[in-house]
């Protein structure tokens, strides 16, 4: 009999030994759970700041002041030469509508095609949102009688510089015949946009290139045949600013 209750005594005290780390271990898990529930809503709770302040910045702050846009912005002291603004339909094969990088350099190009205008150059690169022939464009394109058509904004890449179209503005020129060379006028509006272009993205000398000396391309044509008047160019640039200074 003794031994009996002896058994049942032990029996439940197990019996409530189990209980009590039953208790435990539901309370353990309540625990967690409540704390699971907290760092979710803590870590939302980050996030949801995040991404409001994110919009906040892109919309308000960024989209304002993009600093590439504006470099040097603020020491033009060149005037904006007359630009007919006819900017290309945005499309896959000649404004890709991509940002450009900071602007590090100014690239100098012929068409390649003598007689043409730069209006026929333009309505070309519009024309490939279409056929789709091949991708190709310009920022900027410079006829015969040095009208200064823009394609593409300058904060855009346009295709015409191979692996220097995301951090350079491009410039096509228009020309006469063969030999490539520019007509007065055509040069003179050169002058007054690399001049201007160098002020606003607050370039150098250095800055201005060739497509050849990007891809070793023959263009533009005459400026890498005749590599003194190339460099009387950059000083042609260089005295421009200076009378502005
Ligand atoms: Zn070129």
């Amino acid at each position: 009999m003794e031994n009996q209750e002896k058994k049942e005594n032990s029996s439940s005290v197990r019996q409530s030994e189990r209980e009590q780390s039953r208790r435990a271990e539901m309370s353990r898990r309540r625990r967690k759970r409540q704390l699971m529930r907290r760092v979710t809503f803590v870590v939302s709770g980050i996030l949801f700041v995040a991404a409001v302040g994110s919009i906040i910045w892109n919309v308000a702050v960024k989209k304002d002041t993009p600093a590439f846009v504006n470099q040097g912005e603020e020491n033009i002291t060149v005037p904006r030469p007359d630009i007919d603004v006819q900017l290309l339909t945005v499309n896959p094969n000649s404004r890709p509508g991509i940002a450009t990088d900071r602007i590090r350099g100014i690239v100098v190009h012929y068409t390649a095609n003598p007689g043409s205008t730069a209006q026929q150059n333009r309505d070309y690169f519009e024309s490939l949102k279409d056929s789709q022939e091949t991708s190709v464009s310009s920022n900027f394109v410079i006829g015969l009688e040095g009208e200064i058509i823009q394609c593409v904004p300058t904060a855009e890449m346009a295709y015409a510089s191979n692996n220097r179209n995301s951090d350079t503005v491009s410039i096509e020129c228009c020309h006469p015949d063969e030999s490539g060379k520019f007509t007065d006028a055509t040069y003179k509006s050169l002058v007054q946009l690399v001049a201007w272009l160098s002020q606003k993205f607050g370039l150098d000398t250095d800055d201005i290139i060739r497509h050849y000396d990007v891809t070793g391309k023959d263009c533009p044509k005459y400026f890498v045949e005749n590599v003194e008047a190339w460099e009387q160019f950059k000083k042609d640039v260089a005295d421009y600013i200076a009378k502005y200074d």
